[in-house]
């Protein structure tokens, strides 16, 4: 293990020097970049003055993928933050850099402090990394106190074996932990208040701004560490909004309780061109390292003065799907363990269509094979590379723009633009599951393997069938048009001559044996057969010219897609 230059003179290790203490005698644990929490687990419980922890900074993970530059400095100020918080309270901290697996940073450390302990990973990707330390008996393996559902509790709501739903699982969260339940019913009288959710946002109320978190010098450091080290890597990078202390996560949280969640559930599926969160409450990247605990979030929630909609629509999306992906990621080895037998699975990780955008491939290939790039399922066959709209050439779709502008500016875009925005178009052009999903991966700032695998995979693009969803996301332009006001615009008219619609058509056309006998799609099924052979012809054609357009890097106008016949 080497130090890196930059650290050679840094603010962060002289702070960190004049806060330790004697480490002679401690119980040393890892805490993982994701687990940046002293209320769970043995530093919940240990006596500071008898703990030690181990943190990593680690250069070959943060260029295994083109990572957003403000994911990395988001991990890094939160990590060195970390650091300092828990040496101030006593507890011994050793700083490593690896440049290499985990497992090869903490080797050493095994030599000199003896066996070591963490709460289990939730990466599947760190996991594998740790097996041979916890095989040897070098480190162990504590209980995950971040999550709130037990295998018990999946296996029992959803069943052991597939197909999961997620309304299966909440209603038994739901009856089990009594959340949201007076005398054995749900309150408000259903569980899930989904469809009173749907309304789209005409600027009332006014969407509030996020707030921003002052630049102190630990996160100045870190911006020039970013911009140094990994210059490379895409996206901008804005300090004032990377909430790196913990008590930036309490001014977010305390935001999102105020601003947020009072207007949430309403407005949950809304998108905007004028409001990248609209009353989402960005908490995700926080709650996914570990600064926010879903167990304080749900029940700040459940105490909280605000409309039920809105708190059930929060808890659905922290008690129910959180849990629930992570529960179908546990259970399927990361999808590499599917009912239709073992997906091809990548050697190494993709670069998400970096390399057709640059012309460059993506870093040098490491030392290390392992761990691998991820399982490629692909139920319907989609293996089309990732177009470079994705990475930020203007794909003339005014929707697909303002989101892909949003990610690199903030590595952030709620989850409906992501759904029915981004996954949907990948989803109609046949693009590798695979391949967006390394690029969500890399490109949002809470993305990890446990929670972006099943997102996109699963549910996004239909890869691995109907384990965990009932049918594919697709929409025409309509969904968008009713959702956002981002075709108001737009070259195209949604009415008219949006592509998303000739292309809706298309895909069912490319995929109607696979899908016919699917009970929800009966509709467009039927509608499908109803269509006109001269717009079905002419879908295809949209298709096709769409696909060559985009994967060229171009810009689709009115013009290039205009029907010969019309
Ligand atoms: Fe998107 Fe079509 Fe609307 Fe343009 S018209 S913003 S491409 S849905």
């Amino acid at each position: 293990m080497r130090r890196h230059p930059e650290l050679v003179v840094s603010l962060f290790l002289d702070k960190l020097r004049a806060l330790q203490s004697d480490a002679a005698g401690r119980r040393w644990v890892f805490v993982p970049y994701d687990q940046l929490s002293d209320a769970t687990g043995p530093l919940a419980r240990q006596d500071p003055r008898t703990l030690g922890i181990v943190l990593v900074e680690n250069p070959w993970k943060a260029t295994r993928r083109p990572y957003h530059k403000q994911k990395l400095a988001l991990i890094l100020t939160n990590l060195r933050h970390f650091a300092l918080e828990q040496a101030a309270r006593g507890v011994a901290v050793r700083h490593v850099v690896a440049q290499g697996p985990y497992r090869t940073a903490l080797e050493p450390l095994v030599s000199e402090f003896g066996p070591m302990r963490m709460m289990s990973p939730a990466e599947h990707e760190l996991q594998t990394d740790l097996t041979p330390l916890v095989q040897g008996g070098d480190l162990e393996l504590l209980p995950h106190e971040g999550w709130l559902t037990t295998a018990e509790q999946f296996r029992d709501g959803a069943g052991s074996d597939p197909p999961w739903r997620m309304d299966a699982f909440y209603r038994h969260v739901r009856r089990t932990t009594g959340v949201l339940m007076a005398q054995g019913k749900p309150v408000g009288g259903k569980f899930s208040f989904d469809r009173e959710n749907r309304l789209s946002w005409k600027g009332e109320p006014p969407a509030p701004e996020p707030p921003t978190f002052p630049v102190d010098p630990i996160k100045a450091e870190v911006g020039r560490l970013v911009e140094k080290r990994f210059s490379n890597h895409p996206g901008r990078m804005d300090l004032h909004a990377v909430p790196g202390t913990a008590a930036d996560a309490d001014t977010l949280w305390s935001w999102a309780r105020r601003e947020c969640l009072p207007t949430f559930g309403p407005y949950e599926d809304a998108m905007s061109v004028r409001s990248r969160n609209l009353f989402h409450t960005r908490i995700s990247s926080l709650v996914n390292i570990g600064r926010l605990l879903p167990r304080q979030v749900v029940s700040d929630v459940l105490d909280a003065d605000i409309p039920l909609p809105s708190k059930e629509g929060f808890v659905r999306q922290v008690l129910g799907w959180r849990e629930f992906v992570r529960h179908v990621h546990r259970v399927t080895d990361g999808f590499r363990d599917l009912p239709t037998g073992r997906p091809p699975i990548a050697k190494i990780p993709g670069d998400g269509g970096y390399n057709r955008w640059k012309g460059r491939p993506w870093a040098a290939r490491s030392l290390w094979n392992d761990p691998d790039g991820g399982a490629q399922p692909s139920s319907l066959g989609g293996q089309t590379p990732l177009p470079p709209a994705f990475w930020g050439e203007a794909s003339g779709l005014n929707c697909v723009d303002c989101i892909i502008d949003d990610v690199w500016t903030e590595g952030y875009s709620h989850h409906i633009t992501r759904l029915m925005v981004l996954c949907n178009l990948a989803t109609l052009l046949d693009v590798s599951p695979r391949d967006l999903t390394d690029w969500f991966w890399a490109a949002y700032t809470d993305a990890y393997d446990w929670v972006v695998e099943p997102n996109v995979l699963g549910m996004g693009t239909f890869a691995v069938g109907d384990i965990m969803t009932t049918k594919p996301y697709v929409s025409g332009a309509g969904y968008i048009s009713r959702m956002s006001d981002y075709c108001e615009n737009c070259d195209f008219d949604p009415q008219k001559n949006c592509p998303f619609t000739r292309l809706y058509w298309a895909f069912f056309v490319r995929h109607e044996g696979h899908l016919r006998d699917n009970p929800r799609l009966g509709i467009p099924i039927r509608s499908l057969q109803r269509r006109a052979m001269a717009d079905r012809r002419h879908d295809v054609r949209v298709f096709s010219t769409v696909r060559d357009i985009l994967f060229g890097g171009g810009r689709l106008t009115p013009d290039n897609l205009r029907d010969p016949a019309g």
